[in-house]
């Protein structure tokens, strides 16, 4: 899909944020950014959504083709709703504003809204749904322009570990049966380690590629407890210490 070509970048103040960041990301992946706190993970996914330019190196996009509005999807870690809004409406906001009517949009916030399991509350403002639920609009609301990039920063970091598990069980899922290319920021190895079918592991100070693992855990609902998930923790467990022991 993109290719990262010797990508860096330093801010104004001379904080070297990425080094020399190289990777070819195909279509149809799930790749887990993954790293300690600080090591430009956030930066990276700013420079893949455009919303900072380089300081070094390119993005190739496939076909010379740049992304448009709604070719990528940006959920954060908070779900940042409009309050006053029902579910529907925060989800059909994006299209709104890129000027799609709501008839036209109608079909659309609903199909959006069912794939994260939430068909039966598109009436439900905020302030009614938990914390889960709120990050299932969320989700909703970055499918609905039909993107072919999902980007994620550390979504389900404030939630509770139980949420935490179904979200990140039923994001793999999506993923499975729509075939979307996702990022996800997380400094977690396990939520890396489950979700992930690629692992860029990152070092900081300044951010680099310090390994590419491409796991390939079997499907199925004993994945997180099963011997080659324990396997794929330690391998990541011992990446990272190798990348410490070098700080
Ligand atoms: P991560 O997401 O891995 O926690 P970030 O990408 O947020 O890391 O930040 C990487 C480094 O760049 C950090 O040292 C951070 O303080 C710095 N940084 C991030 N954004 C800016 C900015 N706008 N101006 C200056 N420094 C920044």
């Amino acid at each position: 899909m993109f290719s990262l070509r010797a990508v860096a970048k330093t801010f104004d103040n001379g904080t070297i944020a990425l080094e020399d960041i190289s990777a070819e990301i195909a279509a149809g992946e799930f790749v887990a950014l993954l790293g300690p706190s600080g090591c430009g993970k956030s930066t990276l996914l700013r420079l893949l959504a455009g919303l900072e330019d380089p300081s070094a190196g390119k993005i190739i996009w496939d076909q010379d083709r740049r992304p448009v509005p709604g070719d990528i999807g940006f959920v954060f870690q908070d779900a940042t709703l409009l309050p006053w809004a029902d579910a529907a409406e925060n989800v059909f906001l994006p299209l709104k504003l890129r000027g799609v009517t709501r008839g036209e949009a109608q079909q659309r916030v609903t199909t959006a809204l069912t794939q994260v399991g939430l068909g039966d509350f598109t009436h439900a403002r905020p302030k009614g749904l938990s914390g889960g639920m709120k990050m299932r609009v969320s989700i909703a609301r970055a499918l609905v322009s039909e993107p072919i990039l999902l980007l994620m920063d550390e979504p389900f970091a404030a939630l509770d570990e139980f949420t935490r598990h179904r979200l990140q069980d039923d994001l793999h899922d999506l993923w499975r049966r729509t075939g979307k290319t996702i990022i996800f920021v997380t400094h977690s190895i396990y939520e890396a380690s489950y979700l992930a079918n690629r692992i860029l592991v990152m070092s900081p100070r300044p951010g680099r590629i310090a390994a590419d693992l491409r796991p390939n855990l079997p499907e199925g609902t004993s994945r997180r407890g099963s011997a080659a998930y324990n396997a794929l923790v330690e391998q990541v467990t011992d990446s990272f210490k190798h990348i410490m022991s070098h700080e």
